[in-house]
């Protein structure tokens, strides 16, 4: 393993002990995105003339001209270029900014792609820190641990809220090319599946297993990614991982997966389903696009996401859900996941699949209309977007099952979920 000896030149202190730390609403100076508000990291290659090394631009108001607080839209563009760089590496390196960004002491990094929520302290901001650090460290840091593949890396960060916002469509684009990549592969067409561990730096006992047809749960890592992670870094986060003997091919357990969890976990955890919420469901970290939770009088599940911050058919809000479900723990009837394991074949297919989603907020069923209906049709689910209860017709339980009952829901004539 090549060991860094870029050093990072920033007035705050800089380390592996300053992930994770928490920020506090009154010691922050502004929070960059949240729910509601446009921002995004993004990775791109360039060619070799596009790019001049170590270039740092704000391009908009900086710290000093920002009132202080929440809502603040940033986008944070890396551009980078090497012979031996690969768009398939872009989702790696983006994924690392995490890591990189959150190791300066104050600055908290939380979340990726344009779903990002990320705070800068007061104190970091009187010791001088300022938005063309945040572009110092990714240079630093791409470099230091990214040297073999890239030679040149330069850093835009766009603050006015506009431009944001007009960035955001190309970026969405790209992110949504990147999901395309993987086309029609399956899980039964490949033999390898690739684990992504992480997030053990917060959630020790967290693994995400990956595979074509179920990204890891912060939508940023896909077996493509997986793959390419193991290429840049072979003793790295992303491992292959071989299937070998089915032991339940409806839940989705092998050999392999069972006994790369049972090391990966340091033994905390022995058994994972790929394609079940009940039975062994995979851990969750602390990062996932979405919450799927049993409703056990509708006999069915609800999904929500982050940007969904109203209470649920639950009874709880998502950040109440998020702290049930995350930390690296199995919790039968909660899972986190990813928003593309949702138009995915194998979403919860030992369970009953899609035909089990009861309730979901209406702006994701609006966002993710197009491979919802994809996956209905092939399911022979007919009108099941419209069977899905939103905010607008349900908002407690007893109000699904009754729209249920109104609409006919598939979930009411299956199985009992447990
Ligand atoms: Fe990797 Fe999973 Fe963490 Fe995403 S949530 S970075 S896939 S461990
Ligand atoms: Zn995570």
């Amino acid at each position: 393993l090549k060991i860094s000896i870029h050093k990072v030149d920033i007035p705050v202190a800089y380390g592996p002990a300053f992930e994770g730390e928490r920020i506090r609403k009154d010691d922050m100076q502004i929070e960059i995105g949240g729910p509601g508000v446009p921002a995004f990291e993004f990775v791109c290659t360039k060619e070799a003339d596009e790019v001049e090394d170590g270039k740092i631009q704000v391009i908009g108001p900086d710290l000093d001209d920002m009132p202080q607080g929440p809502g603040v839209s940033i986008g944070i563009v890396a551009e980078v270029t090497g012979r031996k760089m690969q768009p398939d590496f872009e989702p790696i390196f983006e994924r690392q900014m995490h890591r990189f960004l959150g190791e300066a002491q104050g600055i908290f990094h939380m979340g990726q792609r344009d779903i990002i929520r990320h705070r800068i302290s007061k104190d970091a901001f009187k010791a001088g820190l300022r938005l063309k650090h945040i572009g110092k460290i990714i240079h630093a840091k791409f470099h230091g641990e990214f040297g073999a593949i890239i030679d040149k890396v330069q850093v835009t960060l766009y603050t006015k809220k506009e431009d944001v916002e007009g960035k955001l469509k190309e970026v969405r684009a790209a992110f949504a090319e990147r999901d395309a990549r993987l086309g029609d592969m399956t899980d039964d067409s490949v033999n390898l599946f690739y684990s992504c561990t992480l997030c053990q730096s917060f959630a020790p006992s967290h693994v995400c297993i990956v595979t074509p047809e179920r990204s890891g749960l912060c939508g940023s890592v896909s077996w493509l990614d997986g793959k390419a992670g193991y290429e840049i870094n072979p003793t790295g986060p992303n491992q292959p991982i071989e299937k070998r003997k089915v032991i339940d091919d409806r839940l989705g357990q092998w050999d392999g997966t069972n006994e790369f969890l049972y090391s990966s976990s340091n033994r905390a955890l022995e058994k994972v389903s790929l394609y079940s919420i009940m039975t062994d469901p995979m851990t969750s970290c602390g990062c996932f696009e979405c919450i799927s939770a049993m409703l056990p009088m509708a006999n069915g599940i609800m999904v929500v996401d982050r940007d969904f911050t109203e209470m649920t058919p639950s009874g709880m809000k998502f950040s109440t859900m998020a702290g049930t479900v995350g930390g690296g723990l199995q919790t039968p009837g909660f899972m986190g996941h990813s928003k593309f394991y949702l138009g995915s074949k194998k979403f919860i297919s030992a369970d009953g699949g899609l035909a089990r989603v009861v309730w979901m907020p209406k702006a994701l069923k609006e966002e993710l209309s197009e491979q919802l209906e994809k996956a209905s049709k092939e399911m022979d689910l007919e009108n099941f977007l419209d069977k899905i209860a939103d905010e607008t017709v349900a908002q407690t339980e007893e109000e699904v099952v009754e729209y249920m009952q109104k609409i006919n829901h598939p979930a009411l004539s299956m199985d009992p979920m447990f």
